[in-house]
């Protein structure tokens, strides 16, 4: 999973936090009905990847963090 040199932006993370949260102990369940929420999760880290808009540069992400004030 993931892009080379690129990181995901922060809303994006966020989602993706949240399936790893909220979905990580529940699994894949398209054998009952398909396609289950696991899957169409928009933070499964199989359609953050093939998410365009959900990657940015690690540069972009680094200089952005750089300029958020500490406290
Ligand atoms: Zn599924």
């Amino acid at each position: 999973m993931g892009r080379k040199g690129m990181v995901l932006k922060p809303e994006w993370q966020e989602v993706a936090d949240d399936f790893f949260f909220s979905m990580r102990d529940r699994g894949c369940s398209c054998f009952i009905s398909p396609p289950c929420s696991y899957c169409t999760h928009d933070g499964n880290p199989a359609n953050l990847d093939e998410t365009d808009d959900a990657w940015e540069s690690e540069l972009v992400g680094a200089i952005r963090d750089a300029q958020v004030p500490n406290g």
